[in-house]
């Protein structure tokens, strides 16, 4: 993660990082094993060019434009899977072939990648699947009543 201050007025006093006149940036190279190797500076120099191509009115890669007042970056190895070629299809649905069982987890059929957010989406989409069965998990779990009540 690298966080970048771009000046554009003054730091308010005791604001922690809100300041209306400058931008804080969160971004994350994934997968990582190219840079985790590298250096900070080599890292920012990387980050400024990609930032450049998406922000040209604002940020050029020389620091011309917005200049970076501060940065810090994390290494933290394995936080996410490695997305290789071949292994979407390995991602098994909310809803399983064992009727009446769901899964729920980043490592679940969604559009994310094995993350926090793939981990809410799979989490609604479980949610989802349920109340798709509803219908059938009641009248079955109401058969399973009557039959328990038979015996
Ligand atoms: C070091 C690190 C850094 C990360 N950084 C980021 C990040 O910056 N941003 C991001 O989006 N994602 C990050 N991730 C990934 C993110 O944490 C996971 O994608 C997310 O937590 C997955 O959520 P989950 O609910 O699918 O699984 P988990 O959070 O792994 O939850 C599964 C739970 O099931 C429990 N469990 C397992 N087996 C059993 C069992 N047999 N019986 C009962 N309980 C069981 C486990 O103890 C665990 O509590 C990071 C992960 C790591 C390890």
């Amino acid at each position: 993660m690298i966080v970048c201050d771009y000046q554009k007025g003054n730091q308010g006093v005791g604001m922690e990082y809100y300041n209306p006149n400058q931008s804080m940036l969160e971004l994350v190279f994934a997968p990582a094993e190219e840079w985790i190797s590298c250096s900070d500076a080599e890292i920012i120099d990387a980050t400024m060019k990609e930032l450049a191509k998406l922000f040209p009115d604002e940020i050029a890669a020389d620091q011309s434009k917005a200049k970076i007042l501060k940065y810090h970056v994390v290494k933290t190895p394995r936080s996410v899977y490695k997305t290789v070629p071949g292994t979407e299809p390995c991602r098994p649905l909310q809803k399983s072939p064992i009727e009446g069982f769901y899964l729920a987890g980043d490592y679940t059929k969604q559009k994310y990648l094995a993350s926090m957010e793939g981990a809410v989406l799979s989490g609604k989409l479980c949610a989802k699947s349920i109340v798709q069965d509803y219908e059938l998990l009641l009248a079955r779990g109401q058969k399973n009543l009557a039959e328990a009540t038979m015996v």
